[in-house]
């Protein structure tokens, strides 16, 4: 439905009207619905492809027996396991529907019209969305190398601004931000902005420089910083995250909470996970040796991508990708074009199990050859 024909947009908030919705990538079922086919493989929202530990899975099978009971509104123990993880006050910990609650409840709480927010070109898709549905203005400062220009983004920061996203590393570049420069940005922010950094893919960051910036909170009291439990932990159905922050940042926030914003399920399985690092150690050695698969896989096919510090990467086709990538899925193979990051030839993979990237590749090397082949000759070629 467009907004032209729309019987109720006049009746909506007008910051409705410019919003269009997270387009979240397909699931296997309707793909295998659409093709007949049953065994697609989903490479499009950097799932853990090794799924949640033994610990967390336990965990949450144990809550079947209580389902007709309201979750801890408090998420007492998760709280509490989240903040002895990181040497923190459970009052400091934030917990979410995913940690893209997390990053709304920022948005609801310091964010309104006249109020700007401010990130980089190429950064998460929510940070707009949530800026936009708080009636809020958007900065945009351009993006270096596909990655944050910190200087640019410090040279938008006016007495307007409330909120600074920062994806470290972001989605859908994988690129990343060292301790020494992030730092010096944040010691450079007025004290009127409320400094996001979003740390969705953080375990699987093995660069000695990339800060853990949990341990700057004492420093930096308008600092949030956001995990999830949805990428490494391999608990993304379930719909958990969380930030940390001063205890009255975490505190505004917890008024426009929703009551039983996390269910049962997942903070059980969450706090499990937490405790179960072995099997954080066994997703990221299993991710680095596939982005080594997939690399080396994209190199033969004399394909580029933007280096990536996390469990996707994203490729440089050299042409549009929304083609490839309707070419893919007619393969079986579900990736992520994000023509919507500003980045329309670009196609973001997802790192899955050996098997799986081996299947991707090799689609990938059949539709580029047949593009290749229906391609108009060039002359003299
Ligand atoms: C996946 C992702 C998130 C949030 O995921 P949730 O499932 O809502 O916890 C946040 N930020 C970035 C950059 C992501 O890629």
């Amino acid at each position: 439905m467009t907004n032209a024909d729309h019987p109720f947009l006049h009746l909506a908030a007008p910051q409705i009207a410019g919003l269009t919705p997270y387009v979240p990538g397909k699931p296997v079922s309707e793909l295998e619905r659409e093709l007949g086919i049953s065994e697609a493989v989903k490479l499009a929202s950097n799932e853990n492809p090794l799924g949640c530990g033994e610990a967390a899975r336990e965990a949450y099978l144990n809550c079947a027996a209580a389902l007709g009971r309201y979750p801890d509104g408090g998420a007492f123990a998760l709280r509490g396991a989240i903040a002895e993880h990181h040497g923190l006050d459970p009052a400091q910990v934030t917990v979410g529907n995913g940690s893209n609650d997390v990053l709304d409840l920022v948005a609801r709480t310091f964010l309104q019209p006249g109020a700007e927010s401010l990130f980089s070109e190429h950064a998460f898709a929510v940070y707009p969305i949530a800026t936009q549905a708080a009636g809020a203005t958007a900065r945009v400062a351009p993006a270096r190398d596909y990655g944050h220009d910190l200087a640019a983004m410090a040279a938008l920061v006016s007495e307007r601004t409330r909120v600074v996203w920062i994806a470290n590393p972001n989605n859908p570049t994988g690129t990343w931000l060292p301790a020494e420069p992030l730092r010096a940005f944040l010691e450079g922010l007025p004290t009127h902005v409320i400094a996001v950094v979003d740390e969705a893919y953080f375990e699987y960051v093995e660069e000695p420089e990339y800060p853990d910036t949990s341990r700057w909170l004492a420093d930096f009291p308008n600092l949030v910083v956001t995990r999830t439990f949805a990428k490494v932990h391999g608990l993304a159905a379930l719909r958990v995250g969380y930030g940390l922050s001063h205890p009255a940042v975490a505190e505004l926030m917890n008024r426009v909470r929703h009551p039983f914003n996390v269910n049962e399920p997942a903070q059980a399985a969450a706090a499990a996970a937490l405790g179960d690092m072995d099997h954080v150690q066994r997703s990221v050695a299993h991710n680095r040796a596939e982005m080594a698969r997939v690399t080396a896989g994209l190199e033969r096919l004399g394909l580029d991508w933007i280096p990536s510090v996390c469990n996707f990467v994203t490729v440089d086709l050299g042409r549009p990708a929304g083609p490839v990538d309707q070419a893919l899925l007619r393969e079986g193979v579900i990736c992520r074009p994000v023509a919507n990051y500003g980045l329309p030839n670009h196609l973001r993979i997802s790192i899955g199990l050996a098997d799986e990237n081996e299947r991707m590749l090799a689609a990938l090397a059949r539709v580029l050859d047949e593009a290749e082949a229906s391609a108009p000759a060039e002359a003299g070629a």
